[in-house]
């Protein structure tokens, strides 16, 4: 609550006045369209129990956990929650808060701070692809597959290591486990085709529930597609009998049951993945690890991240692979012919005679010809730069700097 309190209060005034811009003379009014995330901290945001406890499991269904072990026992709500109107939520929230002994049938545990912006809790929170299925229970799929396709150990690591992977070849364990990235796994399900081309031509019973859950896949992330479907559904529920038979029923993959009517609320789901989000977030993880310095994080990373962000703009290539998983310090100091890098570190920013100018010190590192040092970073004190000549626009201002 006291953490949410200041976005609340800026979301609040821009639900109520908008933004004002002044080039064309408009105002546009902004309102809080989705809250997206894991499901727990979805869950905490807008007030709900948490998901992955023994009881109350689904925001959107009401379902239990004991309901979605049994077998045969499906939860197939044609109502769900979004169709809860807010005059429902609101005698809902009135009865949580003057009656503490008060259980609500739909989850809600607590009156969720962002219920003070004109929104409905039900509504705003559409699923995530990302953690419902790529990060949940894909790597299990990908277990029971390669277990029952029958292939040792050896025979799967000498075919992976013959494809180039975008994504850095995964590593599997003994007992057939993916230990990687979500992306890799992503990459690796999707891939596996390739690695067992036989299974075009003579596929083993297991194929099913592989080709099952990528046609579940391809019709997710399909981008015409902006609706649930017969199909959809038929195939999630084919999906749903093979995680049974499996034992792999969990709270995410219960989920997934709800997509096609879901799809038919929200549109289009892979726009709310947040495996972009999520990617930052571990980019954010890595910098400040790397840092080493946990006095004033928000500073550190501020800095870094710019820093950052403008070599991977001068370096665009070689982002993804080198940037993420090397110290950002190494990475300016490496010593190579191409890469003199640049950047601001941004204290102010101001706009001038309607030009945005950004205020700070700029950093210029170059090779040297010296034995023992590679480089020399040169700092220009307070230059002034228009944010058009800057090939990144991803600045920070740093407010409480010591
Ligand atoms: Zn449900």
């Amino acid at each position: 609550m006291v953490v949410l309190k200041p976005l609340i209060e800026e979301l609040k005034s821009f639900e109520q006045c908008g933004i004002h811009i002044e080039k064309f003379n408009l105002d546009l009014p902004i309102k809080l369209a989705f809250v997206i995330g894991d499901n727990l901290s979805v869950s905490e945001l807008l007030g709900f129990k948490q998901t992955f406890g023994p009881y109350f499991i689904c925001r959107y269904c009401k379902a239990r956990y004991d309901q979605i072990k049994k077998k045969d026992v499906h939860v197939k709500e044609l109502h769900l929650n979004y169709t809860i109107s807010d005059e429902v939520l609101g005698t809902e929230i009135e009865k949580i808060t003057s009656n503490k002994q008060y259980k609500s049938p739909y989850g809600i545990m607590f009156p969720s701070p962002f219920l003070k912006l004109d929104i409905n809790i039900f509504q705003i929170s559409p699923p995530d692809i990302f953690h419902d299925l790529i990060e949940g229970p894909l790597s299990n799929i990908c277990q029971i597959i390669l277990k029952k396709a029958n292939y040792s150990k050896i025979v799967i690591d000498r075919r992976m290591s013959a494809i180039k992977w975008v994504n850095c070849k995964i590593n599997i364990s003994a007992n057939f486990h993916l230990n990687g990235k979500a992306i890799q796994k992503f990459e690796y399900f999707n891939r596996m085709i390739e690695i067992f081309p036989e299974w075009i031509d003579n596929p083993p019973e297991i194929f099913q529930f592989y080709h099952i859950v990528r046609r579940i896949m391809y019709i997710l992330y399909d981008e015409t597609q902006n609706c649930g479907s017969m199909e959809l559904s038929e195939l999630i529920e084919e999906f749903y009998r093979f995680m049974e038979k499996y034992d792999l029923v969990t709270p995410k993959s219960h989920f997934l049951t709800h997509y096609s009517l879901l799809m038919d609320f929200y549109g289009n789901l892979c726009k709310f993945s947040t495996m972009c989000f999520e990617r930052k977030h571990r980019l954010l993880k890595v910098l400040i690890r790397h840092s080493k310095n946990f006095m004033n994080v928000t500073y550190s990373l501020s800095f870094l991240h710019q820093a950052k962000m403008a070599c991977c703009d001068q370096e665009t290539d070689k982002l993804t692979t080198e940037c993420c998983s090397h110290n950002i310090v190494r990475f300016i100091m490496k010593k190579d012919t191409t890469s003199n890098y640049e950047f601001m570190k941004v204290e102010k920013i101001h706009n001038i005679e309607n030009k945005i100018m950004i205020f700070g010190d700029k950093y210029i590192t170059s090779n040297t010809n010296l034995t023992y040092i590679k480089k020399v970073i040169a700092i220009e004190k307070n230059v002034a730069v228009d944010v058009n000549d800057i090939c990144h626009t991803n600045i920070y201002e740093e407010k409480n700097k010591k």
